[in-house]
């Protein structure tokens, strides 16, 4: 495995391979989820790149950005161990200048659910993502389901802006008890996990009532936020697939989101029906 730590660094490993890139963008702490998406990049390409980079222009001011989880050595290993063929692993000012041309998030899509709590952090996600995806030239570039909004603006951002690489979603990744693996999750105390559990509990009645012939969006929320309590929820969202408020599900057309705070660890869900 090659690891670069600069852009030229980059492209000279990049030049030293030939065929399809696979690529996957990540912020490190590597988890099961992760190498998922590297293993999927691996089946479908050449060269497998990943990257290692905590994006500091995505975290707003008081989030967790200097106490972000970093493992370094582990990290490497995983990566060497999954078959990446390069590991780029930038620094910031690698990756930024001081007076930039800047990419916003949509102006409705980027700013609401996620966006609306974390108001600017889609722009830092789009900015990174961009200059990494025209950095690698990935063929594929592979982002999870369990970022569902991220994942729907950065689809988004590849046709509007005519980049050549095509977006390939990944199944979110749980632990057996349905929690869905999230390099956060490390913030959670014993008490707090089991808490944690109400959000893909949730999710799983929302399933459940689907199945069952319910379709009103505000009935299944009002049952979802029952099973939630008594944690602090920021929202309980019914969208389709292009993020738009939906008053009743359409099998096949509908992502049910929830972001709520366990202890002081805000953590985010979704299912895809
Ligand atoms: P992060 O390191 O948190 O920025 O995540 C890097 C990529 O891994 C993003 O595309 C995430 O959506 C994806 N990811 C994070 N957690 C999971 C998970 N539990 N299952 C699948 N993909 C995930």
């Amino acid at each position: 495995m090659i690891i670069a730590r600069t852009a030229v660094e980059l492209r000279a490993a990049l030049d030293s391979k030939i065929g399809s890139i696979g690529f996957v963008p990540t912020m490190g702490a590597l988890h099961i989820g992760h190498r998922t998406l590297i293993e999927k990049a691996r089946e479908s390409n050449d060269i497998v790149v990943v990257s290692i980079f905590v994006n500091p222009t995505q975290f707003l001011a008081g989030e967790d950005l200097s106490k972000y989880p970093r493992r370094e050595e582990a990290d490497f290993k995983i990566c060497e161990l999954s078959g990446v063929d390069i590991l780029f692993y930038p620094e910031v000012n690698t990756m930024y200048g001081s007076d930039e041309v800047s990419v916003k998030a949509p102006d409705v899509r980027g700013y609401i659910l996620e966006g609306a709590i974390r108001p600017g952090h889609f722009d830092g996600v789009l900015s990174v993502v961009i200059k990494l995806l025209n950095l690698v030239g990935a063929t594929r570039a592979y982002f999870g389901k369990k970022d569902a909004q991220q994942l729907a603006l950065i689809t988004q951002m590849v046709e509007n802006f005519f980049m050549n690489v095509e977006i390939v979603a990944v199944d979110t990744v749980r632990e057996s008890d349905g929690l869905a693996l999230s390099s956060r999750n490390v913030y959670l105390s014993h008490e707090d996990r089991i808490e944690a559990l109400k959000l893909s509990a949730s999710l799983k009645h929302s399933t459940h009532l689907v199945m069952q012939g319910v379709r009103e969006s505000n009935e299944i929320i009002k049952v979802m936020l029952d099973i939630l309590e008594p944690l602090n929820v920021e929202y309980v969202a019914i969208v389709n697939r292009r993020f738009e408020a939906i008053d009743e599900v359409i099998i096949g057309d509908t992502i049910v989101l929830v972001a709520a705070r366990v202890g002081s660890t805000r953590l985010i869900d979704n299912v895809w029906m």
